[in-house]
């Protein structure tokens, strides 16, 4: 029986068989030269099926083995992080970038942390979300460190999922005042987590330790 490749970032369909794939895209955000690649890349393959995905990627579905290497040569675009113990993905909802809702940009701010972080292994899976308001449309709440703009700057949440053992996130930090203090309390966060010796998903670590002793732990204050 077929497994996922990891290192083709290929995932094996419910055939067992067959693959599905997905390039990165961050944020979700691309123009119609690529979308066109993807669209002539997965006709010439006999890819009869895209599906969108909940991390703002566009998967190829049915690839077949034998094709793996060339439809990535041909796509010429990196796999999104959809599977292993690594930094998933980071959903980024419009905000002031288009939202008229926004009252902060969690595109620019979504798209930093995508740099840094997309694909990062660590102990055990791990999503981020970025939203420009509390609306929250990013999921924010359900991910494992998860930011949402307000009208002083940024709210920091950890410790939320999906899955079977759903759970909301906590905060962590109330206000920072801007992106440079986001990504310096996200990256505590994930040091923390890169060595705390547990391989549970964050949420776990927090609910055992409780938020108040998780912040002092992570901070060191
Ligand atoms: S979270 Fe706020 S800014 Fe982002 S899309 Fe939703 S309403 Fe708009």
């Amino acid at each position: 029986m077929k497994k996922d490749i990891l290192e083709k970032g290929a995932i094996v369909q419910r055939d067992r068989e067959t693959y599905a794939i997905a390039p990165h895209i961050p944020g979700g955000i691309t123009d119609t030269a690529t979308l066109r690649k993807i669209c002539d890349v997965a006709d010439r393959y006999g890819v009869k099926e895209l599906k969108l995905t909940s991390a703002q990627r566009i998967a190829l579905m049915g690839v077949k083995e034998e094709d793996l290497d060339t439809i990535w040569s041909d796509l010429d675009q990196q796999p999104g992080a959809a599977i292993g113990l690594c930094v998933r993905s980071v959903k980024i909802c419009p905000g002031t970038t288009w939202c008229k809702r926004g009252v902060q940009d969690s595109v620019a701010l979504g798209l930093k942390i995508d740099t840094i972080y997309h694909a990062m292994k660590l102990p055990n899976k791990m999503k981020m979300g970025i939203s420009g308001c509390m609306v929250n449309c990013a999921e924010t709440l359900l991910k494992d460190i998860g930011v949402v703009g307000t009208p002083k700057g940024w709210r920091i949440y950890v410790g939320g999922n999906a899955g079977a053992r759903p759970r909301i996130g906590e905060v962590f930090t109330d206000t920072a005042p801007d992106d440079d203090e986001v990504l310096a309390v996200v990256a505590r966060i994930v040091d923390y987590y890169k060595g705390s010796g547990s391989e549970q998903r964050l949420g776990r670590i927090v609910e055992q330790m409780g938020i108040e002793t998780f912040r002092q732990a992570v901070l060191g204050t």
